[in-house]
């Protein structure tokens, strides 16, 4: 199972890919995780994603490329992943694509959470208090909802258009948002 999560910042991707990889044994992958972890040892690549990331700005498609193909070229993710964060916009997505044709691993299918503006800001706001998230200023996030509708909104017509993606809605709370997922796979899957 390669599963890609899309929706906006706040929509709830990382609390459901955190639920999901537990429940089908699969590596989590997030790219927001990948360079906050980045930053805080600071290594180089860290240093040049603090500046864009505190901006609300994307990290190159370059940076992140190289980033997937090093997680992607590990033991763990032979049977599947759980990714979330990535691809960001279409160049992204057109590069996933490529690198799993290239691995072996064709095919990712993708699942959106929507959740409404005013939903996702009290969410952000409420991560900001419990987690002080440096990018989770009422400004910075302001712009990661702009980067969001222009450049990651077009990837979810990306995989409709190849019949690959899936909606759920993510309203209500953690767990009903997550039975919705699984009975959304399941279905697929069936
Ligand atoms: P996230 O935790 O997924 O919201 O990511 C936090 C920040 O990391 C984003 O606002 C971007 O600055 C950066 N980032 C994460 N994933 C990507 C990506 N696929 N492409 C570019 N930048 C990314």
């Amino acid at each position: 199972m390669r599963i890609v999560l899309l929706g906006a910042p706040g929509s709830g991707k990382g609390t459901q890919a955190a639920l999901l990889v537990a429940e089908v044994d699969l590596p989590h992958i997030s790219t927001g995780a990948l360079l906050r972890a980045a930053v805080k040892a600071g290594t180089l690549l860290g240093k040049r994603a603090k500046t864009v990331i505190d901006r609300g700005e994307l990290v190159s498609d370059e940076i992140m490329l190289g980033l997937i193909e090093e997680r992607l070229a590990q033991p763990d993710v032979k049977n599947g992943f759980i990714m979330d964060g990535y691809p960001r916009n279409l160049a992204q997505a057109e590069a996933l694509d490529e690198l799993l044709e290239r691995i072996g691993q064709p095919v990712v299918e993708a699942l959106q959470i929507d959740v409404d503006l005013e939903m996702l800001i009290e969410r952000i706001s409420k991560r900001a208090a419990e987690e002080g998230r440096s990018d989770d200023t009422e400004e910075v996030v302001r712009k990661r909802m702009r980067v969001y509708e222009e450049q990651t909104a077009p990837v979810m017509e990306y995989y409709a258009r190849k019949g690959l993606l899936s909606r759920v809605l993510g309203d209500g709370t953690v767990d009903e948002v997550f039975q919705r997922i699984k009975g959304v796979l399941q279905i697929r899957a069936a």
